[in-house]
C-alpha cells in the first residue's frame, strides 16, 4: 500500500515502519483486560493492529484521511473488535462514541499526528470520561515541555495544566529515522497517568486562564503577570509556600495554581 499511497503532510502522516517501536508502545501501555483503547490516526494501521491483538480488547480509532477508508477497512477485517471512524477526532463526539461500549478501562494510545497534540489532549480531558492511562507518541520537544518539572526552561502553562490531571513519564526517545516519509524532529513517548486524588477545582476554566495569565510573560513575575488580579489574595496563597509576589510562574508547582485559583474564587 505504501508504494502506491501519497503522504499528506497536512495531516501529519509519519507512519511508524519499526515494529519494535509499535511493540514499545504497547508494552509501556501494559493495557488491562476489559478495555475500550481509543486511537487517533491509525495511518496503516500498525500500532492499531497491535492493539487489536491484545487480549480482551476494544479499540475505537478515528482517522481524517477518507484515501486510507479501503486499504484500513480491508486490512482491519481480521479485527473485529476494532472500529475506525473516518472523521477528524476533534470534531468527534468522543462521548457519545465511548458511550456505546462497556469497558472496565479506557485507555488512549496514539502516535498523534504533532500538528493537533495539544487540541488533543484537551478533548481528552474536556471530555470527562474515566481515561486512566494516556501513552502518546509526541514531537521531542513538546514531551519536553510536558515532562519538565518547575524551574527548568520548558516548564510552562501547558505543564502546569498537565500535572494537574495526570503523572507524567518520559519512556523513551524514538530517533526519526523510524518513521515513514522521515520528520525533521525527534520524537518522544509519554505516558499520562491519571491522578486519582486530585484537589477540586472550584472553576476549572478560571484554572486555565489563571495559569496561562500568569505565564504570560515567561520572564515577568507574579506581580506583573497578575497585575489584574486582586494581588492581596494572590500574595497570602503565595505566602503559605513561603513564595512572594517576586516569584516567577516557572518556579511554581501546579498545586500552587490550585490553591490561587480557588482563593480567587472565593473572593
Ligand atoms: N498510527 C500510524 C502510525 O503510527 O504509523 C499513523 C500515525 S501519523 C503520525 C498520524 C495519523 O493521524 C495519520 O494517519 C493522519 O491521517 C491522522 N490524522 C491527522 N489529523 C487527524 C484528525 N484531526 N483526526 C483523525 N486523524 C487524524
Amino acid at each position: 500500500m505504501q508504494q502506491a499511497f501519497q503522504f499528506k503532510k497536512k495531516y501529519g502522516q509519519n507512519f511508524l515502519k519499526n515494529s519494535a517501536i509499535i511493540d514499545k508502545i504497547v508494552t509501556i501501555a501494559s493495557v488491562p483486560k476489559n478495555t475500550l483503547i481509543v486511537e487517533v490516526g491509525p495511518g496503516a494501521g500498525a500500532l492499531t493492529s497491535a492493539l487489536a491483538k491484545l487480549n480482551d480488547v476494544k479499540v475505537l480509532a478515528y482517522e481524517i484521511d477518507t484515501s486510507l477508508e479501503d486499504p484500513l477497512i480491508a486490512f482491519m477485517h481480521q479485527y473485529p473488535n476494532v472500529t475506525i471512524y473516518f472523521q477528524d477526532f476533534l470534531k468527534s463526539n468522543l462521548e457519545e462514541d465511548v458511550a456505546a461500549y462497556t469497558f472496565d478501562h479506557l485507555y488512549f494510545i496514539s502516535n498523534v499526528p504533532y500538528y493537533i497534540t495539544t487540541p488533543i489532549i484537551f478533548k481528552i480531558i474536556d471530555s470527562n470520561l474515566p481515561f486512566e492511562k494516556i501513552v502518546m507518541m509526541v514531537q521531542k520537544e513538546v514531551g519536553l515541555r510536558f515532562c519538565a518539572k518547575p524551574g527548568q526552561k520548558e516548564y510552562g502553562a501547558l505543564t502546569v495544566l498537565l500535572d494537574y490531571y495526570f503523572t507524567l513519564k518520559k519512556e523513551g526517545i524514538v530517533d526519526r529515522n523510524q518513521f515513514i516519509p522521515k520528520p525533521n524532529v525527534d520524537s518522544m513517548i509519554v505516558s499520562f497517568t491519571e491522578r486519582l486524588e486530585k484537589e477540586k477545582l472550584t472553576d476549572p476554566a478560571f484554572f486555565r486562564k489563571l495559569v496561562h495569565d500568569s505565564f504570560q510573560f515567561k520572564r515577568k513575575t507574579i506581580r506583573n503577570n497578575l497585575k489584574n488580579y486582586p494581588l492581596e489574595i494572590v500574595e497570602k496563597v503565595l505566602h503559605t509556600y513561603h513564595y512572594d509576589l517576586n516569584v516567577r510562574a516557572e518556579q511554581l508547582p501546579y498545586s500552587v495554581f490550585v490553591d490561587l485559583a480557588n482563593a480567587l474564587c472565593s473572593k
